[in-house]
């Protein structure tokens, strides 16, 4: 008998027949003798729509009323989703995130838990129960409702289940699993079997939006052991895994993960000289923007330039910092592009296999892919190109690294 969490995501209790669906699933689970703990999303579309509504009437709804608001959403589906277990003879039982305990702390609409009370949980399963509970949410130590950020329902899987010690962790999504990059962009891209928490923390973190990267890098601290499958195909998915446990000879690449969402800003002619990158950089992360690539050429003047790159979200308000240090710090102008993308190969086995730059680098070139950045970690290598090419550069990317499933 195993303890399973899974995880129900917002397409998978989409509408009444899902619920139903879901719940068909559960029986079956436990029909085998399985410990179930079941995590729901809200009904997709639900917290955009509260989203919405909140902000018809407030132009900046406080946010903690605005966590009163969006955790509804999942109220109404852990309440559905056991009445359909009921209706087909399973005992189940609903918690909210108060409910149980899940303990934030108090950063409203993006709170982090910090502990959960597993004993009702786990009294409730040894009594035979189903146990539904809400993700997204939690409550702070003097009882305010907390959401942990958009996906956070992932987050909520995880850490349930690291406090149950379960067995594993299951998130059910409208995908089948991880694959080598998206499937809409290359047809030929494949399901991965498994890959490691931190190939899925690159993964995720450059824009293969399956799981939430908080819950990823959760489940690798507390090393739960984690499945992302399809909740509409039977399957096996991708099991996310240390990297201990991969017995099969794992290839270089695992996958070529891409970001639309990028800006380039550069400031021009600024002092070749201590602490010029703090006085560009220091304002820029009091902001609460997040600095990603960052590239400074040595001019020969004693001038240089300095560019990085921020999500396209963030540029307005980084133009706006760096216009009000421009003259401070003897810069000759500001520049900024939001037409620019990011690509990424990321892999595990580029720690021992050199040459995976080289290939990137003339796999573009043979395309007249122009490069504007660089930046490589233990297990990545993502460059900075215009965004009209990000699609050829994924797809060529994904050829030459032998990803492309045979014919
Ligand atoms: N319902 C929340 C959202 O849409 C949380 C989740 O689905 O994981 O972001
Ligand atoms: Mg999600």
């Amino acid at each position: 008998m195993a303890l399973i969490v899974q995880k129900y995501g917002g397409t998978s209790v989409g509408s009444p027949e899902r619920i139903k669906n879901v719940a068909r699933k559960v029986a079956n689970f436990q029909a085998q003798g399985h410990q179930v703990v079941v995590v729901v999303s809200a009904m997709s579309g639900e917290t955009n729509r509260l989203i919405a509504l909140a902000k018809e009437v407030a132009t900046q709804p406080d946010p903690r009323e605005l966590d009163v608001v969006v955790s509804t959403g999942e109220q109404v589906t852990i309440g559905l989703l056991c009445m359909a277990l009921h209706d087909i003879g399973v005992k189940a039982k609903s918690y909210t995130g108060g409910q149980v305990r899940i303990l934030t702390d108090s950063a409203h609409t993006k709170a982090r838990i910090l502990n959960i009370d597993e004993a009702p949980v786990k009294k409730d399963l040894d009594e035979g129960n189903v146990v539904v509970v809400a993700g997204f949410q939690g409550v702070d130590e003097n009882g305010n409702i907390t959401t942990l950020g958009r996906g956070g329902s992932d987050t909520t899987g995880v850490a349930l289940a690291a406090a149950l010690k379960a067995d594993e962790c299951q998130i059910y999504t409208d995908v089948d699993g991880v694959y080598t990059t998206d499937p809409r962009i290359v047809p030929e891209a494949r399901k991965l079997d498994a890959i490691t928490f931190e190939e899925m923390l690159e993964l995720a973190s450059l824009g293969s939006k399956v799981l939430q990267i908080r819950s990823v890098e959760f489940a690798g601290k507390y090393k739960v052991k984690l499945r992302v499958l399809s909740s509409f195909q039977e399957g096996e998915g991708t099991l996310i895994t240390v990297e201990e446990d991969q017995k099969m000879e794992q290839p270089v690449i695992s996958g070529i993960a891409f970001n639309r969402d990028e800006a380039k800003l550069t400031v021009l002619g600024v002092p070749d000289k201590p602490g010029i990158a703090y006085q560009i950089l220091g304002p820029i992360a009091d902001a609460n923007v997040d600095v990603d690539m960052i590239i400074q050429n040595v001019g020969h003047d004693g001038t240089t330039d300095f560019s990085f790159t921020v999500s396209r979200g963030d540029l307005d308000k980084a133009v706006k910092i760096l216009e009000g240090v421009k003259d401070h710090i003897g810069a000759r102008a500001i520049s900024s592009d939001k037409t620019m993308a990011k690509v990424s190969v990321v892999g595990m086995g580029m720690r021992s296999h050199p040459g995976v730059a080289s290939k990137m680098f003339r796999t573009l070139a043979e395309e007249g892919i122009n490069i504007q950045m660089i930046s490589t970690s233990e297990i990545k290598i993502s460059v900075a190109i215009e965004e009209k090419y990000l699609e050829l550069a994924v797809r060529v990317l994904h050829k030459a690294f032998g990803l492309d499933a045979a014919a």
